[in-house]
Formats: structure tokens, C-alpha cells, sequence
């Protein structure tokens, strides 16, 4: 086998199972099991058959990990039948193609064919190329949802933001600032495509009509602020272009399972212009005085492309609320001093109730320079930082399911309360 991480297993293994060639754990060991499905894979697709993960078959499964494939129709073609080609449902082909009429196929036309299963995983790291191969296959399956970049990562990753609705209520959702707290990227990307696919249905969940929710406001999530810290928490260095040296010795090794800084070691969620100097005093006493895997501020409020990015894009929008996505501990917390709104409370009363959280007071070194405390303190609007799950960060993909479920109404009620 090539040179396969542990990693790059698992998401093989993932993709052969939900295309239904590998019904065992997803455990990243290459045993009989796997290989026996690799093989039924490249018969499948006329590939040699090996067992191993030549070129062609990685292209393959690469191509399908996408969740969609092209279709020039035929003479004689039905939705149908053609759905019915690929195991998949005509409401998908239709969704996919702005809604061909399906009485009046258009011959020769190419089409996309969404294949039926959904497609941001829940059961392995979430990576930022996984992530970014999500929100390209999610545009193709929904084109309704519209996403671009709002800056650079300092290793040139895209910070990317999705849209999703087209309401004047403006809400802003982001995920790991912190790069050991990427399950709050999976939060949210799994979030939107659950939204998505129920919405191009016409369906509610939890009660709350998603065609409502759509044309009442517009929701401009950023899933991963620090996509480089991301990459360093779950592949180590080896991806990593900038700082590489400086990195492992501000780390004190190569195991970065802890780290929450970006790659310059300045820690984004202490690097907003409130309270800043004031943190920059007790970053001192606490005998922090450079860059290092977290609570390093920088040189100045927003000195990072990726705080700016997010500042910027929330400068540029007339914003209802945030949501800064964290992980851990269960816990929402709603104030900048006393600076927010007095609806803040009331409405995070709301979110404990639904998501079974503590609405939590900060300690003042808790709550300084962060992004919901710049933006309570700039926008005198309701902003919140929501710590996730309970355990150690990162926090094992095992309470994904808890911490979706949690979350799901939460993430429903922020863009219309
Ligand atoms: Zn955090």
C-alpha cells in the first residue's frame, strides 16, 4: 500500500461504505475486510483489481467521495430510469438541475447525479480538505447555497463562508478559531447540509419550517476561522508550509494535539480589539511573552489575516447576532462587561433551554479580545461563545452525535430569534 496515514484509511474506508462496497468499522487498518472491498470497488469500475489503492482508484474514489457524478442524457431517457441507474432519487437529480422539467428531457445535455447518501462525514477528523471538497460537492448538489472565500489562512488556506437563506435578518456562525476545536467545524458544515437537503424538500425539522427560515434571513456561517491550525491538530507539520521550525519549538516537539494558535502561535480568538491591552497585562503576568500554541495575543488586535477576515466580514455586514462556535464544556456565555443588549440574556436563556447548556458568566481573563466580546462591545448586539461537548480538546469524534443533537434547534432559532 502507498504511503497511507492511519487517516487516509479511515476516509477510504468511509467512502467505500457509503457507496456500499465496506460494511465494517471505519478503523483505518488495512485488514482482509478492506482490501476484499477494494477489490469489489475496482471490479465495479473496470479498474485493475488489486486490492491496493493504485493512481486510478484513488482518482475513483476521490471523484465519488464527492457524492456526485455527470450524466449525459439519452434518447429514450426517463428520470426513472435514470435515477434508478445510479441507486439514487429523482428529487436529487431535480434539486441538482434547477429542476428539469422531467416530461421534457433534454438530449445530449449533461446533467449532475447527486448519488444517495449525504456526504460531510461524521465519523472520521475533519480536516479542511475534507471540508472544502464538502462545500464544493454542496453547491453542485444545492445550488441554492452560495459560498466564497473572505481571506487566506498565513498557509494559504481559503477561509471560506456559505450562505445559506436570503432573508434581511443577517446572522453570523463561526467555528474553530481554536484549531484543536475542530469538531465545531463539523458542527456547522453537518448543520448546513441537514438544512439544505431538508429545505429542497420542503420540510421542517423540529418544527421550524426551513422555507420560513430561508427567505427570513441570510446566514453567513465560516466554518473553520483557523484552517491551519486545524491541519496542524489532526496531520502534524507535514502539510504545513510556513513557520515549520518555529513551530515545533514553540510547540516543544511534534505533537500538537494541543494546539490552538494559528501558525504565527497567535492564539485568534485574543487577537479582537477589545480589552486587548488590558489582556496584553495579564498575558504578561502569566509569563506569556510570544508565540506559543495558545493565549499568545499578538502584536496587535487583529495582526492575523484570519481574525481580520472575520472582523472584516462582520464590518461589512448589518449583523442580527453571532455565534462563536468552541469546544469544551457545555457552557454559553453572553457578556462583554455590561456592554451587550439587554435582550442578550433573554435570548440566551433560549439557547440553554434547547440546547441543555449552562448559560455561564465569564472570569474577566476569560472573556477579553475574543470575537463575540469585540462584537457585543463594537455592535452593543447580542454575540455568544458556545463551548461544545465536555472532555479534552480535540474532543473525540464519539460525541458528535450528542453535540449535533444539542445544537441542531440552537443553530435553527439564532437566525430568527
Ligand atoms: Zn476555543
Amino acid at each position: 500500500m502507498n504511503n497511507f496515514t492511519d487517516y487516509n484509511i479511515k476516509q477510504i474506508q468511509n467512502i467505500l461504505n457509503k457507496l456500499g462496497f465496506y460494511n465494517y468499522s471505519i478503523d483505518g487498518k488495512i485488514g482482509k475486510y478492506t482490501i476484499n472491498a477494494i477489490k469489489k470497488f475496482q471490479k465495479k469500475f473496470n479498474l485493475k483489481i488489486s486490492g491496493e489503492i493504485d493512481d486510478k482508484t484513488k482518482i475513483k474514489l476521490d471523484k465519488l467521495s464527492h457524492g456526485y457524478v455527470y450524466y449525459t442524457i439519452k434518447k429514450g431517457d426517463t428520470l426513472y430510469n435514470i435515477a434508478e441507474k445510479f441507486k439514487t432519487k429523482t428529487w436529487r437529480i431535480l434539486i441538482a438541475n434547477n429542476n428539469i422539467n422531467p416530461f421534457l428531457l433534454p438530449v445530449g445535455v449533461q446533467i449532475i447525479i447527486p448519488l444517495d447518501f449525504s456526504i460531510v462525514p461524521t465519523n472520521i477528523p475533519y480536516t479542511y480538505d475534507i471540508m472544502k471538497n464538502n462545500i464544493y460537492a454542496l453547491s453542485k448538489r444545492y445550488p441554492f447555497m452560495k459560498y466564497e472565500s473572505i481571506g487566506k489562512s498565513i498557509d494559504g488556506r481559503e477561509l471560506y463562508k456559505i450562505i445559506v437563506g436570503k432573508g434581511s435578518n443577517n446572522v453570523i456562525y463561526n467555528g474553530s478559531h481554536h484549531g484543536n476545536e475542530w469538531i465545531t467545524s463539523l458542527l456547522l458544515m453537518k448543520w448546513i447540509e441537514v438544512f439544505l437537503e431538508v429545505y429542497s424538500r420542503k420540510g421542517s425539522i423540529r418544527g421550524y419550517n426551513l422555507e420560513d427560515i430561508f427567505n427570513y434571513a441570510t446566514i453567513s456561517i465560516v466554518p473553520m476561522v483557523n484552517p491551519d491550525g486545524v491541519e496542524l491538530v489532526i496531520n502534524g507539520i507535514k502539510n504545513i508550509k510556513t513557520n515549520t521550525d518555529k513551530l515545533i519549538k514553540w510547540n516543544n516537539g511534534n505533537e500538537f494535539s494541543n494546539w490552538k494558535a494559528n501558525i504565527n502561535g497567535v492564539d485568534l480568538n485574543r487577537n479582537y480589539n477589545a480589552g486587548w491591552k488590558k489582556y496584553k497585562q495579564l498575558e504578561k503576568e502569566w509569563g506569556i511573552n510570544g508565540p506559543g500554541p495558545y493565549l499568545y495575543s499578538g502584536s496587535a488586535p487583529e495582526s492575523e489575516s484570519e481574525s481580520r477576515s472575520m472582523a472584516n466580514l462582520t464590518r461589512n455586514i448589518v449583523t442580527r447576532l453571532v455565534l462563536a462556535y468552541h469546544s469544551q464544556g457545555e457552557e454559553i456565555f453572553w457578556q462583554y462587561g455590561n456592554l451587550q443588549p439587554d435582550i442578550s440574556i433573554k435570548i440566551g436563556k433560549e439557547f440553554a433551554e434547547v440546547s441543555g447548556y449552562n448559560l455561564a458568566s465569564e472570569s474577566l481573563q476569560q472573556s477579553l479580545a475574543g470575537y463575540k466580546d469585540w462584537f457585543i462591545q463594537d455592535y452593543k448586539k447580542p454575540g455568544y461563545t458556545i463551548e461544545v461537548g465536555k472532555g479534552i480538546n480535540p474532543l473525540p469524534i464519539e460525541q458528535f452525535n450528542k453535540i449535533y443533537d444539542d445544537n441542531e434547534e440552537l443553530l435553527l432559532i439564532a437566525s430568527i430569534i
